[in-house]
């Protein structure tokens, strides 16, 4: 047993008061619902959170467009890229206490939330902070011929579009939504957060950092509650654009909604139901070490995860054996535990729903391993193989979003790209060959949004992610963002 000591600063942080964060200050309403938080490792309460009030959400909104419009807009984009940095500075130095509450409340390994909720978080919004200094429109020479030999010039300013609503799910709290604060706050935009309901506690704390960091009030707020502060944050005719995460149905409601209400800008960073794809030749020990770390991370609660897997039939009993041997070295227990590999699902609904297609699987495919909910106080489950023999089977279909993966044999390559592409999702694939000609032809050919080649869920601040079909609209990373997040004025002078 190594189970961390939990810091002080959480204890105390848990027995606050939490509601929401306007123009700087945290607020909470009284007379709102309250949000029970339950740890998913032992089924007790944490804390409670206060729905926001409808008071409280126009005063969020109307924070966020006052410093949009003033102490925001007069910092130039050297100042906005400095106390981005000072803000990652912040979160690596509070990493521990973010880390902890993080795996509180979400049930992610202690481990991970060091590593992607801190870490990598600090090093996107480092990413992002680069990029304040370099968005630039550009100049152009108009083409239509002269009337009476005036000229012509012309220019393009990419400018930011004004208060964002952020709406985040709860599988990487910290890590998506700075994915967001840096994308906002690079091109100049201001933002409202809509944590999920399951993992409000540390954007609250993440707010509180960016006062401390010397970013101005009002230019980051958090609003709390379930699905309906989402939807009426998107309806206020203040929001300029929408960049939500989450679900495939949500998200849908959620572009709709947006439409509705104002032509408001959305991008939509969805599910997916991801193939991977081993050719004969494939190294299967890297593969196996591959789909350990990346279809099980996070028991198996990471978007662009494997969930779909097609093996050469001649090398499918090898990989399946291998990874059942790797999976039962893997100890389950306490994420706070720094030997523990698997912790529990995040939150009761989607423990229901990962047993839900664990019965499935028992009707409809084989379980090679594991398949069952762990006799114990937590949401556990067991880290799972399937070995479907139809790519109609539900588990070959539906995201499952838990550790469960299934494995199919094929016998001809020319038949694998119709059963990658064979999914209404469009997020992540990968190929795992050694026959490098082979992986580049199949690329152009595969419905994603990245394709991986001998390595999966590798998502870094450099390269665009988003998914293609209902997967998703728009990316995050890379200069894609620049596009969202700001208009393209023209300017022509004549003279
Ligand atoms: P979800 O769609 O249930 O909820 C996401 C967020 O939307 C939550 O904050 C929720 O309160 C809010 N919400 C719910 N109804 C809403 C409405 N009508 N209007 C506005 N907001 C609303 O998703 P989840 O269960 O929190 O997250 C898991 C899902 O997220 C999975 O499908 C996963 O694949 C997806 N995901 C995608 C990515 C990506 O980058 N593509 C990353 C992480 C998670």
């Amino acid at each position: 047993m190594s189970q961390i000591e939990i810091l002080d600063s959480v204890k105390a942080y848990l027995q606050r008061e939490h509601g929401q964060f306007i123009a700087g200050e945290a607020s909470r309403a009284s007379d709102t619902a309250k949000i029970d938080l339950i740890d998913p490792a032992t089924e007790q309460p944490l804390a409670q959170v206060a729905s926001a009030s409808t008071a409280e959400l126009d005063a969020a909104v109307a924070s966020a467009k006052r410093a949009f419009k003033g102490e925001w807009a007069q910092k130039t984009p050297y100042e906005r890229g400095q106390l981005i940095n000072r803000f990652a500075d912040l979160i690596e130095a509070n990493g521990e206490e973010l880390a902890q509450l993080e795996t509180l409340c979400s049930g992610k390994s202690i481990h991970l939330s060091r590593m992607l909720e801190v870490q990598q978080s600090a090093q996107s919004l480092r990413y992002y902070a680069g990029w304040a200094t370099k968005i630039s429109g550009e100049t152009l020479t108009p083409s239509f011929p002269s009337m009476q030999g005036e000229r012509y010039s012309a220019m393009t300013r990419r400018e930011p579009v004004g208060v964002v609503a952020g709406i985040i799910p709860w599988n990487f709290s910290v890590m998506i939504a700075n994915w967001k604060i840096g994308a906002a706050l690079a091109t100049g935009c201001t933002i409202v957060l809509k944590p999920s309901e399951f993992t409000p506690l540390t954007l609250l704390r993440l707010a509180e950092l960016a006062i401390e960091a010397g970013i101005p009030a009002g230019v980051i707020n958090v609003l709390n509650g379930e699905g309906a502060i989402g939807q009426q944050l998107i309806e206020h005719p203040d929001v300029a654009k929408v960049s939500f995460t989450g679900s495939v149905p949500t998200g849908m409601k959620v572009g709709q909604t947006a439409m509705a209400a104002n032509l408001t800008r959305c991008t939509l960073e969805l599910g997916g139901k991801n193939a991977a794809a081993l050719l004969a030749d494939a190294d299967i020990d890297r593969a196996v070490g591959g789909l350990l770390q990346t279809g099980y991370v996070h028991q198996g609660q990471v978007c662009a995860a494997p969930e779909r897997v097609f093996v050469h039939r001649s090398r499918i009993d090898e990989l399946t054996s291998k990874l059942a041997a790797g999976l039962s070295q893997a100890k389950i227990g306490s994420p706070l535990d720094e030997s523990v590999m698997f912790g529990p699902i995040s939150n009761k609904p989607q423990f229901d729903k990962v047993c839900h297609y664990l019965e499935q699987a028992k009707r409809e495919s084989r379980i090679v391993c594991g398949g069952n909910a762990l006799d114990r106080a937590g949401y556990f489950v067991e880290p799972t193989i399937v070995q479907a023999s139809s790519a109609s089977e539900t588990l070959m279909r539906e995201e499952t979003f838990g550790p469960v993966i299934s494995f199919m044999p094929y016998d001809d390559e020319s038949e694998l790209l119709g059963l990658i592409n064979d999914s209404p999702f469009g997020l992540s694939a990968s190929v795992w060959t050694n026959d490098l000609s082979k992986a580049m032809r199949m690329i152009p050919e595969i419905e994603a949004g990245t394709v991986w080649v001998n390595m999966h869920t590798f998502v870094d601040p450099s390269v665009p992610f988003g998914g293609l079909k209902s997967s998703g609209l728009g990316r995050e990373f890379g200069s894609a963002f620049i596009e969202d997040y700001t208009e393209l004025k023209s300017v022509m002078l004549c003279y």
